[in-house]
């Protein structure tokens, strides 16, 4: 509001209102000149000397400069307008050579001390008000940082619990997207990745590789009378065979129902011709017992070396035909079951 009246008056105006103070008191030194001018009737310094005193003692300490001034200008103009004697008679009252003026400068001087000491003494106390007042900000500051930092520490820990937990789960995740759960080998699609892997190996090696596909024999009639768990505990039995009778750099795969294939790394048809025999041995050998009745098991064979710019569906195609004439010719063998020289 106040400032919506200030902002329409004119220049002129808010300049006198602002310093209307010093206008007030220019206008009483000019007068009490003027009147000491008027009365002595001659322009002299030492009729002057006041004035620096009081402009002093106005800017220093100015309400009394202004009290005081405002106080001479009434005596002095009441007592010119009245008669000189009667100035003279106020003057010679103080019993000794001196001026209304100089007095007031003192008064003046006095008054500006005072206020001056008032004026430090509040800041002073502001300042002490202040110091006290950053100080408990400090020490709230002090208080809400260490909370901070608790509840930030304890954030953290949340944090990374939880990316663990997260981590882990998403390994658990990963881990069943590539594991059979029955028989905890590699599934058909872990096979699929890691047979492009080994292509893109043979690419760059030229070391060759080759694969081999297993089948149970006539598993449809040991389900059939042994029962479906006594077909998964044989499937559980042969994995765990399969695993145990592997080389480190073989892998093996669950490829189907009762289908096993096997990568063998850094294998001609030599070495894999040995590996398939060996492993179509240990299933021929092993004892399957389940509830006290033995399973016949046995497991066909059938080999393919990947050949350069093969397609992995090609070499696996490859293979089941092997496997298949291994089926045609009896069973319980591996096809081909001689090297070719
Ligand atoms: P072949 O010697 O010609 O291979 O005869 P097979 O009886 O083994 O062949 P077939 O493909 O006809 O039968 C495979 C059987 O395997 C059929 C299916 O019920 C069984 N099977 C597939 N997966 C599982 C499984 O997870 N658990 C059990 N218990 N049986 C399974
Ligand atoms: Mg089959
Ligand atoms: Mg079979």
């Amino acid at each position: 509001m106040e400032s919506e009246t200030t902002s329409h008056r004119g220049p002129l105006a808010r300049y006198f209102s602002k310093h209307l103070e010093d206008i007030f008191v220019l206008f009483i030194l000019v007068s009490v000149t003027l009147s000491h001018l008027f009365f002595h009737f001659q322009l002299s310094l030492l009729n002057l000397y006041y004035i620096p005193i009081m402009l002093a003692g106005y800017l220093l300490g100015k309400r009394l400069a202004i009290l005081y001034a405002f106080f001479i200008v009434l005596l002095v103009w009441g007592l010119i307008l009245s008669n000189e004697e009667a100035y003279l008679a106020f003057k010679g009252q103080f019993g000794f050579n001196t001026d209304l003026t100089l007095w007031g400068g003192f008064l003046i001087l006095a008054g500006w001390a005072g206020s001056l000491s008032e004026n430090l003494k509040e800041e002073l106390r502001t300042s002490n008000l202040l110091r006290e007042e950053l100080a408990k900000d400090k020490e709230n500051l002090k208080i809400l940082n260490k909370r901070l930092v608790t509840v930030n520490r304890k954030l953290e820990e949340k944090v990374e619990k939880r990316t663990q937990e997260l981590e882990q789960s998403n390994e658990e995740l990963k881990k069943l997207s590539w594991t059979d759960p029955l028989t905890q080998l590699f599934n058909r699609r872990s096979c699929e990745e890691r047979f492009k892997n080994e292509i893109a190996r043979f690419k760059r090696t030229k070391e060759p590789f080759c694969i081999i596909l297993g089948d149970l024999d006539h598993f449809k009639s040991i389900n059939d009378t042994y029962g479906h768990n006594a077909g998964d505990y044989v499937l559980i039995e042969v994995a765990n065979t399969l695993k145990e009778y592997s080389r480190k750099t073989d892998m093996v795969f669950r490829w189907g129902g009762e289908e096993f294939l096997f990568l063998l790394t850094g294998t001609g048809i030599g070495g894999g011709t040995v590996i398939g025999e060996k492993i179509r041995t240990k299933i021929e050998e092993k004892i399957f017992t389940y509830e006290q009745q033995t399973l016949p098991i046995t497991m066909s064979l059938g080999i393919s070396v990947y050949k350069d710019g093969q397609a992995m569906e090609d070499c696996i195609k490859e293979a089941d035909a092997n496997l298949y004439s291994a089926k045609q010719a009896g069973r319980n063998r591996l096809h081909p079951t001689q090297a070719p020289s």
